[in-house]
């Protein structure tokens, strides 16, 4: 599961009323499915709605939690756009906004793909609310503050560094991070398993200028961000 699909995996099961079991499909004609036993609610829902925005998974858990017969016309309207990859990820991507409050996060790809891919990466980069990834547990920070979907071949930002207390500096350590995953691609081991930080990713990420400063500030100020 991608970080998006937790989320909103997350999301449902703190929104939905009693026990649930969730499980994301990849059917693109089947929506939604809810099968109620006593104690136990199997839900399964299309993958696609990860990336909804918030008065669609609200219409979503309306329907779930039985609080209406039928999903509402923007859930509709959301899954018929949807059922198609390509229009999802031409969607995805006309709807990812690059420009943020302090932070037009455009300037910094194309500054950093002249800088350090020759100018040969062309990623596409938006804001991501950070709305969408509240409820996960921050494990792994890096992750949850960018993030490379490479089946829409999208850098997703979280927002909460749109913010004028982050060094433009570190955001451009987030970005160059994520354009390294589009850049180098995801291996995956003998065994089956995702290998993105491979010790050539490491390295790579090691040079950028004054990557050891920025983690440092990294390591004192971060965490101020993600609770706030
Ligand atoms: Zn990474």
């Amino acid at each position: 599961m991608n970080l998006f699909e937790q989320a909103f995996t997350s999301t449902l099961k703190t929104s939905i009323a009693g026990e649930v079991e969730i499980r994301l499909t990849n059917n693109r004609r089947a929506m939604i499915s809810v099968k109620r036993t006593p104690g136990m609610m199997f839900v399964r829902v299309a993958r696609y709605f990860a990336l909804a925005d918030r008065d669609v998974t609200e219409g979503l858990v309306a329907y779930i939690n039985n609080e209406i017969k039928k999903p509402p016309p923007c859930v509709m309207r959301f899954a018929e756009s949807h059922r198609s990859p390509d229009t999802l990820i031409k969607q995805e991507k006309r709807r990812a906004n690059p420009k943020g409050k302090v932070y037009n996060l455009k300037e910094i790809t194309d500054d950093l793909d002249r800088s350090c891919f020759n100018g040969e990466l062309k990623a596409v980069i938006g804001w991501r609310n950070s709305r969408v990834v509240k409820g996960l547990r921050f494990k792994t920070r890096r992750v949850t503050l960018g993030f490379y979907d490479g089946s829409l071949d999208l850098i997703m930002i979280n927002s909460v560094l749109d913010n004028r207390l982050v060094p433009i500096e570190y955001l451009r350590l987030v970005v160059y991070h994520e354009m390294l995953h589009k850049y180098l691609g995801v291996k995956t081991s003998p065994t089956g398993r995702r290998m993105a930080h491979t010790p050539e990713f490491r390295r790579l990420e090691r040079s950028f200028e004054g990557f050891g400063d920025l983690i440092k500030w990294e390591k004192r100020n971060l965490h101020k961000l993600l609770s706030g």
